[in-house]
């Protein structure tokens, strides 16, 4: 482990301090693909795996196991060369399908923890918690939940902002989590490597070393003006990171308007009344979120989700509708009614009265 600060001491100042600031957290699934592969194929757990392209049509590696890792083995290389590093690598054909379930599986676990969350990728996610959450106890909520119920592991970083955030849920890979609370950004920072700040790639990482930077802290010794001349609108970013400073705010695109809740059965429901009876559970899950908003459930426009056996699906919303257990069966009925098929999944949910970014920010 090469940490600067000291995990036992951070982790539990966190929860006063972080209070100050933002508390954002950095979601990211341990070799992901390969984990889900592990999960569905245990006999495969402790031998080197890889899923990716053949050798002979120039495919390339997407993920691979630790196992696999030990050998040399990387995301992104090409296939015939993992071959040569690793001569018992087993290689998996992707399943795209079964990882975006999983995925989706994980989103809706981060989503009982904050609404406020920016997926980045299939399995990597940033949330944006409240001021009263205790960063580094909902991030060991969220690793054990994912471990029980997804059967993978995820790592988490914590940290005022959303770049110390993915450098910390880096730090401490696989099933592990860092947290960076503001008053130890700075000497977390200070000998960071400017590699690994994001868009500071290679061939940046060269130029920078020429002028005599290699860590943030070496870099706090330039203005920015100078900064600005040299490296043009990536010194403003160099300037900012290496002082472990970072405005982003969750990418508003990708933050939902709705708060929502769903469940796909292990069984498919068959009649309308076993898909009315779980809509109590559904609604409870859906009161739990909603209290995380500072919003009132009679203030959502209520919608509905199913899902069919055969993966069709269909949404209904009603505005006039009210978002009460009562409501939500009567727009349950009139959905089922559009297609009579078994039920794989239902979901439930409320959007939010049109608001502001100003008004989302708030909460
Ligand atoms: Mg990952």
């Amino acid at each position: 482990m090469n940490s600067c600060v000291d995990d036992a001491t951070s982790n539990d100042a966190d929860s006063d301090v972080m209070a100050q600031g933002r508390k954002v957290l950095h979601i990211d699934c341990d070799c992901f693909f390969a984990a889900v592969e592990m999960r569905e194929q245990p006999h495969l757990k402790d031998k080197p795996i890889a899923i990716g392209g053949e050798s002979d049509r120039r495919g390339v590696i997407a993920t691979c196991n630790y196992p696999a890792r030990q050998y040399g083995v990387r995301s992104a290389m090409a296939t015939a060369n993992a071959r040569r590093l690793c001569p018992d690598l087993i290689l998996l054909k992707g399943r795209m399908a079964l990882y975006s379930q999983v995925s989706a599986q994980l989103m809706e676990i981060l989503r009982d923890f904050s609404p406020l969350i920016e997926q980045v990728s299939v399995d990597e996610a940033y949330l944006e918690l409240q001021p009263e959450q205790q960063a580094s106890e909902v991030a060991r909520e969220i690793r054990e939940r994912v471990r029980n119920e997804l059967g993978i592991t995820v790592s988490v970083g914590g940290a005022p902002n959303k770049f110390l955030a993915k450098v910390a849920s880096d730090w401490n890979k696989p099933d592990g989590q860092k947290m960076i609370p503001p008053e130890r950004v700075d000497e977390f920072v200070r000998v960071l490597p400017v590699g690994k700040i994001s868009g500071v790639g290679p061939a940046f990482q060269g130029r920078l070393k020429a002028v005599g930077i290699e860590t943030c802290g070496d870099a706090r010794g330039w203005d920015l003006k100078e900064l600005v001349r040299r490296f043009g609108r990536s010194g403003v970013l160099i300037y900012q990171r290496c002082r472990g400073q970072d405005n982003r705010v969750l990418s508003m695109e990708r933050i939902r308007k709705s708060v929502s809740v769903e469940r796909t059965y292990a069984k498919d429901l068959q009649r309308q009344d076993e898909c009315l009876a779980e809509i109590p559970a559904l609604y409870e899950r859906w009161q739990e979120r909603i209290a995380r908003t500072p919003w009132q459930a009679e203030a959502l426009a209520p919608f509905v989700k199913v899902k069919f056996d055969d993966f069709t699906q269909t949404t209904l919303a009603d505005v006039t509708e009210l978002a009460t257990p009562e409501g939500f069966g009567r727009l349950l009925m009139q959905a089922l009614q559009r297609e009579d098929k078994p039920v794989r999944l239902l979901g439930i949910g409320g959007r939010f009265p049109q608001v502001s970014e100003q008004q989302l920010s708030l909460f």
